[in-house]
């Protein structure tokens, strides 16, 4: 029986690396749902290629054109929203690749229908962890991470029990600033930013890397999956992105997973997950290497892993605000309206402006993360202006 696989944000970095995974595999995996935000032909492609029996495009506008490039292959097309939910139907693993809160809704989904999840995106996570966790309790479903740490995290934990651990440690690969002053980190462009050295990404994940913020939500991203209080969760740069993570135990064992910096190893952990694929994933050679140097965060010219925390610790609406504010500024950095160190200064300020009672539904959580958006929108334009 080959598992049936759904790839929600298909036409992006994550969605290409599972695809490259599936096609090399075509005696394991069967692709029944592909989505994508607007870029019709690349999905139509992928389509064509998987086999899919359903294209999900997000902006409802393109669908006609979607239909169009499709005609003729036995493949169901749809449009909008509330069609990437329809995606999860019928999948054994639901691939959540989707950047930004747009996929936490199609994830709870997946969640709440007891499918498994391989969850990538990080935004539904930290604006949504506890409700998405309740859900996947309740219904049975698995959430195995793929940001490559907490898949590390995953993977440490494999078969001990939760009393146990003391602590985990999240490496940050410290970003193309990480030796930059706080004048050149102030100066930095868009095209300097995302220029990642160790790993392909997103643009909006790349920013975060430069900023740690990346870093910040990925503890609390941590904190719900693995249900860790904030003094249990540690952060060291590593510059050399070769461990992805460490788990230390109550006897002072630690615990470390190590590989080459290529997604298609912690997406093929999940993928065949209890079992393991073999990937093309370059093996670490770790005499080339020599050696592995670990420093601590400098939170002075990287505030936004101090935000981070601090949301953490507040809990309730403070990780939807931060998470809302840090995608609204990334938008208006890369659009050059403002500087990277204002990213910070806008997610401090949404942070000690806003006031909201935790959330007990998604629709709440929607409504909290509109509200912030707005509110930073507004006030990224009054200081620009
Ligand atoms: P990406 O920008 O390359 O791709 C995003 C995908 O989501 C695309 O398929 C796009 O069409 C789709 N999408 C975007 N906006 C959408 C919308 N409004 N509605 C529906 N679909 C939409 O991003 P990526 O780098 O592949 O990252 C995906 C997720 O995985 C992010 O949450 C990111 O934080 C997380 N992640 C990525 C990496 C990485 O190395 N790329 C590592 C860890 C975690
Ligand atoms: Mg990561």
């Amino acid at each position: 029986m080959r598992r049936k696989i759904a790839i929600l944000g298909a036409t992006g970095s994550i969605g290409k690396s599972t695809l490259d995974l599936i096609e090399r595999n075509p005696e394991r995996f069967e692709v029944t749902a592909v989505t994508a935000a607007s870029n019709v032909d690349t999905l139509a492609d992928i389509a064509r290629r998987t086999q899919a029996r359903l294209a999900v495009i997000a902006d409802e506008n393109r669908l006609v054109e979607l239909r169009q490039l499709l005609a003729g292959n036995d493949c169901r097309v749809a449009g909008g929203k509330d069609a990437l939910i329809e995606a999860v139907d019928g999948a054994d693993l639901v691939i959540a690749a989707i950047v930004g809160c747009a996929g936490r809704r199609p994830v709870m989904a997946a969640g709440e229908a007891g499918r498994t999840g391989a969850l990538a995106n990080k935004e539904a996570l930290v604006t949504a962890g506890a409700l998405m966790t309740d859900a996947a309790a309740a219904s049975g479903a698995t959430l195995i991470p793929v940001d490559s740490e907490h898949n590390a995290i995953f993977q440490c934990l494999a078969g001990s029990r939760a009393e146990d651990v003391s602590r985990i440690i999240l490496p940050a690969r410290g970003g193309p600033f990480r030796t930059a002053s706080a004048e050149g980190i102030r100066a930095a462009t868009p095209a300097q930013a995302v220029a990642h050295p160790n790993w392909s990404m997103g643009a909006k994940i790349s920013v975060d890397s430069a900023t740690l913020m990346n870093k910040g939500l990925e503890l609390i991203e941590a904190h719900f999956l693995f249900g860790l209080p904030s003094r249990l969760l540690d952060v060291v740069v590593h510059p050399q992105s070769v461990i992805h993570s460490l788990v230390e135990f109550i006897d002072g064992s630690m615990l470390a997973q190590l590989g080459s910096p290529d997604m298609r190893i912690p997406i093929a952990y999940a993928l065949a997950w209890p079992e393991r694929l073999p990937t093309p994933a370059h093996r670490l050679d770790l005499a080339a290497i020599g050696r592995l140097d670990f420093e601590a965060p400098d939170v002075q010219r990287f505030p936004a892993l101090k935000l981070a925390r601090e949301a953490l610790e507040a809990g309730g609406a403070a990780p939807i605000v931060l998470n809302a504010a840090n995608e609204v500024s990334v938008a208006s950095f890369l659009a050059g309206e403002i500087r990277l160190s204002d990213i910070a200064i806008s997610v401090e300020e949404a942070l000690q402006s806003t006031q909201f009672d935790a959330p007990r539904s998604i629709s709440d959580v929607l409504e909290i993360d509109r509200v912030t958006r707005a509110r930073a929108q507004a006030m990224m334009k009054a200081n620009c202006s």
